[in-house]
């Protein structure tokens, strides 16, 4: 299954899941697969997981949207860097 007009990328799952959730999965994936800027040096960012997003350029890793980056909607995305939690995302990314 590919594209189709109706539900586009979403047409991959067939006549499953119901037209609703078809389209949702469509608007979101249109914007998730375009290149995602990060909001500190407008570098390509990379998802990590669901919300923590990691900088190419710049290195930044920090919390914003579950799917896709948006400027307009996040005023104030937060950096991960102090904590038990980035000494083990550091540790991770060390080891990479
Ligand atoms: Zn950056």
């Amino acid at each position: 299954m590919a594209k189709t007009k109706i539900v586009k990328s979403a047409g991959r799952f067939g006549v499953r899941y119901g037209q609703s959730a078809r389209r949702r999965t469509a608007a979101i994936e249109e914007k998730q697969n375009k290149r995602q800027e990060c909001f500190f040096c407008n570098g390509k960012a990379v998802r990590v997981s669901k919300g923590i997003w990691e900088c190419k350029k710049c290195g930044k890793r920090f919390a914003a949207h579950a799917y896709f980056l948006e400027k307009e909607i996040t005023t104030q995305p937060q950096v991960i860097d102090s904590g038990k939690k980035s000494q083990s995302l550091k540790k991770e990314k060390t080891t990479n």
